[in-house]
């Protein structure tokens, strides 16, 4: 197993939560506040909170450039919630994305009435289907509307896509850093790994 360190972008949002389940998963962690720090680490999370948020300040401290090259350097980036919007190509209304994954995401779909919900979930990692289910909390979360042929589809739930991936990037539409299931982080960290044995 490599020596890897796990950046965490904390700038906003519940990125304390990625945090500790990658130290409870033993994994180093740093927490990116200066877009120098992204030489430090191989892997990079985007957490939930305030997409609009998360884009002024990453526009502010001048990150957009240097993630350019981290995702053109084939390391992995993980957005949960917000962090998917961020990586997503599309926003419809209100909101922009980096356009490091091909698809359209709508903010805050799932109506004022639900704005936080629970349910099971089953994932295929890379085709192996996993029977237990998967508790995955929604807040405020943000739809898949569209998808390109190069993203697989890793979780849905009613048509609806909530766990994808497109080469080195990964999105989710829900928090799996609010459960104690550490599934989707270690998978992650596969990511992460087989990307530096590929080297
Ligand atoms: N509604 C938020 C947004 O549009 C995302 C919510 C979340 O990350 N939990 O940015």
């Amino acid at each position: 197993m490599n020596k890897i360190n796990v950046g965490v972008l904390a700038l906003q949002g519940d990125f304390k939560e990625h945090i500790k389940m990658l130290k409870d998963l033993n994994v180093p962690v740093i927490e990116i506040r200066s877009p120098k720090q992204l030489e430090e680490i191989d892997g990079l999370i985007i957490p939930g909170g305030e997409s609009t948020t998360i884009n002024k300040l990453m526009n502010k401290y001048g990150f957009k450039e240097r993630l350019k090259d981290f995702r053109r350097s084939g390391k992995p980036i993980f957005g949960t919630c917000a962090g998917l919007i961020i990586l997503a190509s599309e926003v419809s209304g209100k909101g922009s994305g980096l356009g490091f994954i091909d698809m359209k995401v709508k903010r805050n779909a799932y109506g004022r009435q639900i704005d936080s919900f629970e349910e099971m979930v089953s994932i295929n990692f890379d085709h192996k289907p996993d029977r237990n289910g998967f508790k995955s909390v929604f807040i405020r979360a943000p739809k898949i509307v569209y998808t390109g042929k190069n993203v697989k589809v890793l979780s849905s739930l009613n048509d609806e896509i909530l766990l994808a991936r497109e080469k080195n990037i990964l999105v989710c539409a829900f928090h799996p850093e609010l459960t104690d299931d550490t599934r989707i982080h270690k998978y992650f960290i596969e990511m992460i790994n087989k990307n530096l044995e590929e080297k």
